[in-house]
């Protein structure tokens, strides 16, 4: 008699598509998520949900679950908190409108900083990064990728290291919630909060700040992560009671290599968060 052999389902928990700042359509997000065997993906578009229902339209040409998510931008000590939202109400018409506005004031920083950097004699247009950015949320990613194709820099990392990355000359701060805000607006439409790529973050001080906040989990599993950093964030996760959650943060090829399949997580985290949903 052949023995049964439990087949074993992955996930990636942290997923853009084009609809922010991935290269990657929504089709072509699931396309990639089923050539690399994945059986969940959940879609965390930067402060946008309109990714989402055309990604879920897609998946249902393939076994892939896709989970409704959303990556907020936050602020908090001077230091950018990203948290994301999962399982919320991506329908909901508050939601949408909160986001809305925060889209905005995306736009209106980019005209911002475009202004800089022509003042610093480079010269783009704020139309052209808008026009690649196209419909959802604009971004500093779209700003390098413009920058990168007018050769006014040789990369996008070189577009973050000289010229808009945090504190650099053309770098304008937008206003953004804090934390505790952006945790209560997911969880205002029934979803999960969990703090993402703590390691992004001026060290882990700020992480017993953001539990009394509100997060319920903590994005242990990451592109490019160190062994030790997953051991850290492993232990603070178990002694804190947090979920554990991990993606790969995948942009398609809007920073360089593609990273979707470096973090496949065992679906048995997602059936945890699942089970955590109120
Ligand atoms: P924004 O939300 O407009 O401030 O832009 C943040 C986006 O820029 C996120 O997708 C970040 O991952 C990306 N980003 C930040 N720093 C870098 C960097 N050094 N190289 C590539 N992408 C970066
Ligand atoms: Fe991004
Ligand atoms: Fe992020
Ligand atoms: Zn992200």
């Amino acid at each position: 008699m052949r023995a049964k052999i439990k087949q074993i389902k992955f996930a990636d928990l942290h997923v853009h598509t084009s609809l922010s700042d991935s290269t990657f359509s929504p089709e072509e997000v699931i396309q990639h998520a089923a050539h690399y065997g994945l059986s969940a993906v959940a879609i965390t578009d930067h402060d946008c949900v309109s990714g989402i229902s055309p990604t879920i339209k897609f998946a249902s040409h393939y076994d892939i679950e896709v989970i409704p998510g959303v990556e907020l931008t936050a602020e908090i000590e001077d230091c950018e908190v990203h948290i994301l939202g999962f399982y919320i109400d991506w329908q909901n018409k508050w939601l949408m409108g909160e986001l809305e506005k925060i889209c905005q004031i995306r736009v209106e920083r980019i005209h911002k900083m475009v202004e800089r950097l022509r003042q610093s004699g480079i010269n783009i247009t704020a139309q052209e990064v808008l026009e690649l950015s196209g419909k959802g949320s604009v971004g500093r990613l779209h700003l390098a990728r413009v920058l990168e194709k007018k050769g006014c820099v040789s990369s996008i990392e070189e577009a973050f290291k000289k010229l808009i990355g945090d504190g650099c000359p053309c770098y304008v701060k937008r206003l953004r919630p804090t934390p505790k805000e952006a945790i209560g607006m997911i969880n205002k439409v029934g979803g999960i909060a969990v703090l993402a790529h703590p390691h992004t973050m001026y060290g882990d001080t700020l992480i017993p700040q953001l539990i009394q906040d509100g997060i319920k989990g903590i994005e242990v599993y990451y592109s490019d992560q160190s062994e030790f950093a997953i051991r850290r964030y492993e232990d603070l996760a178990h002694k804190h009671n947090l979920i554990i959650t991990g993606g790969s943060d995948c942009h398609g090829l809007g920073k360089g290599e593609v990273s979707m399949g470096k973090v496949k997580i065992p679906y048995e985290l997602v059936e945890k968060l699942k089970s955590s949903v109120a």
